[in-house]
């Protein structure tokens, strides 16, 4: 049965039950945020010492802190397979997080847009925020590319914006198709890649993808940066994203010329910390043998897939799964159980088996309305710390709470579900 494929730091924690004593943390929400991988807490440990103000000061920290700060933009750009040299092809800004990366190509796109119905707020509200419409996905893979390209032909749109992965159902778009189907009808495609690229190989020159958005925490780093991945020419004549230091060229009094992306979009003191540990973290994934984080992943997902079907009532949300298709999914799962609301469901893992998912719609409220009717569901996410011992407790535990039958809830002194 598959061990954890990398170490996490916070791996097996003592959690607190409310039956008393405790037991080792089940982290099963790295769709939400991973663990921190061991290797890159140690580099940021070893990165706080010359630790400084990156592209002014004259120090030997600050010109430390600088060639970290501008080899891990390369490093991460390289791990995504970004091209540079020739016309800047792609550039790396380092944003954020992915909504914030996504905000930023909103700011800058050169014309309208077209995003589906399936897309995680991130990847849908700062379209329609400009006026752009969603197009409705279809039941059947096949049936959404042709929906996307009568779209793309009858609107002519200068960018399709997809997701790489669902985080709600863990299903994976073909990018090379969608690129490929983007392209023929005039229109660039942007990925928000935000699932898909901790759980595969994404290479944004071989699939041809012209932007793509993710974020460090969701990729075994900490907090607070992100990163857009792009081609240069939209973003170097775009509206700074925020005014400020850094952003300029030069300033007088009666105007400002700005430099070139990506420093013309990282005004302020950037968060090098942040982008240093991101890079660490793709370092540490490159470093891993071809295919073993899908290996990986898809043998725990294999076990909870076939667990979950054993246990009646459990209804696992899907977009295609259903039509017969080969849809390829990562280690994302979200399901209802008949008869338990799913904070109920969530909070009862936590509080007596010490695992930890996530309940609710997810930040993709038009999906959750297609899929469960508008309720909240139950999210169980896989990474790289994740075993096969943390899946059959969550199988366990579902089990259990069957057995108690429908309408258990506990007997809250306010009548809510919390114990
Ligand atoms: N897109 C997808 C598919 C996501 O799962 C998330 C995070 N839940 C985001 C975008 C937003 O990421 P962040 O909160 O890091 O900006």
């Amino acid at each position: 049965a598959p061990g954890p494929l990398a170490e996490v730091v916070g791996a097996g924690v003592p959690v607190p039950l409310v039956t008393g004593g405790t037991v080792p943390y089940a982290n099963l929400d790295y769709a939400a945020s991973a663990p921190a991988l061991r290797a890159v807490a140690d580099h940021v440990a070893t990165a706080l010492p010359l630790y400084s103000s990156v592209h002014r000061g004259a120090g030997y920290a600050s010109a430390v802190s600088t060639a970290a700060y501008e080899a891990a933009r390369a490093c991460i750009g390289d791990f995504v397979g970004a091209r540079s040299g020739v016309d800047g092809e792609h550039v790396v800004v380092v944003t954020r997080n992915t909504t914030d990366a996504l905000n930023l190509l909103a700011s800058a796109v050169a014309g309208p847009t077209l995003h589906l119905d399936v897309e995680h707020h991130a990847n849908l509200v700062p379209w329609q925020l400009r006026g752009a419409r969603a197009v409705t996905a279809a039941p059947t893979l096949a049936g959404t590319l042709a929906a996307l390209e009568a779209e793309l032909a009858a609107t002519r749109p200068a960018l399709l914006t997809v997701t790489g992965a669902s985080n709600v159902t863990g299903e994976v778009l073909p990018l090379a198709t969608l690129a490929e189907l983007a392209h023929r009808h005039g229109a660039r495609i942007a990925v928000d890649g935000a699932q898909l690229v901790p759980h595969r190989r994404v290479d944004v020159a071989a699939l041809g993808i012209d932007y793509l958005a993710f974020s460090g925490h969701k990729l075994y780093a900490p907090f607070g940066a992100g990163v857009l991945v792009g081609r240069r020419d939209w973003l170097d004549a775009a509206p700074p994203y925020l005014a400020g230091g850094g952003a300029v060229r030069r300033v007088t009094l009666d105007g400002t010329t700005w430099a070139d992306a990506p420093a013309r979009h990282e005004a302020g003191t950037p968060n090098v910390l942040g982008a240093l540990a991101l890079a660490a973290a793709c370092r540490t994934i490159a470093a891993l043998p071809a295919g073993a984080v899908q290996a990986h992943e898809e043998a725990l997902l294999e076990r909870l897939d076939a667990g979950l079907r054993g246990l009646d009532g459990v209804r696992p949300l899907t977009l295609w799964a259903g039509s017969g298709e080969d849809v390829e999914r990562i280690g994302v799962v979200t399901f209802t159980v008949d008869g338990y609301p799913a904070e109920l469901v969530a909070q009862y893992l936590s509080a007596e088996h010490g695992i930890g998912v996530r309940d609710g719609r997810f930040c993709a409220h038009p999906l959750l309305d297609r899929l469960a009717s508008g309720a909240t569901a139950v999210r169980a996410s896989l990474g790289l710390g994740s075993s096969a011992a943390d899946v059959d407790r969550l199988l366990g535990a579902l089990r259990s709470l069957l057995e108690r039958g429908p309408g258990w809830t506990y007997a809250g002194p306010d009548g809510d579900h919390l114990p």
